[in-house]
């Protein structure tokens, strides 16, 4: 089992379909580190360098500055063949032109020792329940895009690997078959001692697989942690929205003498310590608001029941303001009505408008 240090990387690109010469920063000085065994998740929008990041954990991208180590020992002084490392991609993983040669050599050495499957091939299959042995006399054209996923996951973990480098393996998977094939992962990740990285923009996917997720946004790692200090303690603003099903609502503010005021909501305590008057941004999740008597009225404008959850999402609105609440599955509400909503100080998040970080 490997341990994996990012140290202070950046990866800039310069964008062909843009204006002459626009660089992209794709990984803006990021440091990471992720300790032997343990799942990571990189967790971030689309176009967030999440797949920059990975390909340069691979040794497939070199940084413009900063190092990625294994152990310790910069990667670029690590033969290949000693690095230990196994990928699997979102799209067509069977047949990346990088390693389509390897992939072959892989069928055809299985293919002559037919009835006798290496050892941990026989586990994988035991594990998942997947008969690979029968996946395996297929070529890939033949497999359904699942199939297909799960095979080049049992391939890379067939090796004995030191480092396993997931990117969006099951994103193009329909969700019931995307829910089997991340049970099936996780089962091979508690199996089989690798240091994983697993980059996703599902923050469910994440929760589910990882021991910690980092949450990337425009080249940079927000916070690292796990789902539930990301939840509910966020250390800014694009961490609190990016994490939360549903999304937390937000309202701006300003803080006089030890207490935040907004358009509709106000009064509650926030840091003394703060220049009267100065803009503050509230946040305060959906579950965190209650129907009361002498509560700020708001007019229903969606009405959206999560039966599994038991509870339905009411979306409201006032002057220029929208909020969600969460209200159990019995209350009844409708389009149009006028409902009275208080919050629970216990989940009020601040913070800084200008530049985003929490401050209370
Ligand atoms: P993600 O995987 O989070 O969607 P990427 O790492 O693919 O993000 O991309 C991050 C940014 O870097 C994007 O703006 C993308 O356009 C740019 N980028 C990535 N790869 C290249 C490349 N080979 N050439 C030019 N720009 C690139
Ligand atoms: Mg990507």
């Amino acid at each position: 089992m490997t341990t994996v240090i990012v140290e202070r990387v950046t990866k800039k690109f310069i964008q062909d379909d843009g204006d002459a010469g626009a660089v992209a920063v794709a990984v803006d000085d990021v440091s990471l580190k992720i300790y032997p065994g343990e799942t990571l998740a990189l967790l971030g929008p689309s176009g967030c360098g999440k797949t920059t990041l990975l390909r340069l954990i691979a040794g497939l991208e070199t940084p413009d500055s900063g190092t990625v180590l294994y152990d310790n020992i910069p990667l670029d002084e690590i033969p290949h063949e000693e690095r230990g490392v196994g990928m699997v991609f979102q799209e067509d993983a069977l047949m990346p032109h990088w390693v389509s040669r390897l992939n072959i050599d892989f069928f055809l050495r299985l293919r002559k020792r037919e009835g006798e499957l290496p050892e941990r091939l026989l586990r994988i299959s035991e594990i998942t329940g997947i008969d690979i042995d029968h996946l395996l006399d297929r070529f890939p054209d033949q497999l359904s895009g699942g199939e297909r996923q799960r095979v080049s996951i049992a391939r890379a973990l067939a090796r004995d690997l030191e480092i396993l480098l997931c990117d969006e393996p099951f994103a193009s998977l329909d969700t019931s078959y995307r829910s089997k094939a991340r049970l099936e992962l996780k089962r091979l990740l508690s199996e089989f001692s690798v240091t994983t990285i697993y980059v996703t923009h599902d923050q469910l996917e994440a929760m589910a697989l990882a021991d910690r997720i980092a949450v990337m946004n425009e080249g940079k790692i927000e916070q690292i942690g796990t789902y539930r200090q990301l939840y509910e303690t966020p250390q800014g603003i694009v961490v609190a929205t990016f994490i939360g099903v549903p999304t937390i609502n937000l309202f701006q503010g300003q803080a006089i003498g030890g207490k935040w005021h907004g358009e509709n909501f106000g009064g509650y305590p926030i840091r003394h310590d703060l220049p009267s008057n100065s803009p503050i941004t509230m946040g305060i999740r959906s579950e965190h608001i209650h129907l009361a008597i002498d509560g700020v009225p708001g007019v229903v404008d969606e009405v959206t029941k999560f039966f599994s959850e038991r509870y339905q999402l009411v979306d409201v609105h006032l002057g220029g303001e929208e909020w969600s609440l969460q209200l159990p599955l019995d209350v009844t509400v409708h389009h149009g009505d006028t409902i009275y909503s208080a919050i629970d100080p216990a989940g009020l998040l601040y913070f800084d408008p200008a530049t985003g970080v929490r401050i209370g």
